[in-house]
């Protein structure tokens, strides 16, 4: 299954010292929170099966 890597817009985020990054949801601007890539591509591709907004099979790119 391949996912397009724009559907979340990416914020690093640096806190008390601490770099994270955020990621933001295009659609519904669910935003999760990781403190690693590796984790932050978890999180998205979680949120991707679980979206409110999530298209149906799209074919053609609008
Ligand atoms: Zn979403």
């Amino acid at each position: 299954m391949v996912y397009e890597h724009y559907d979340f817009t990416r914020i690093p985020v640096v806190e008390d010292q601490a770099f994270s990054l955020e990621s933001r949801c295009i659609r519904c601007g669910f935003a999760v929170l990781a403190p690693s890539i590796e984790e932050l591509l978890e999180e998205e591709n979680s949120h991707r099966t679980t979206c409110p907004l999530k298209p149906r099979q799209s074919k053609a790119k609008a």
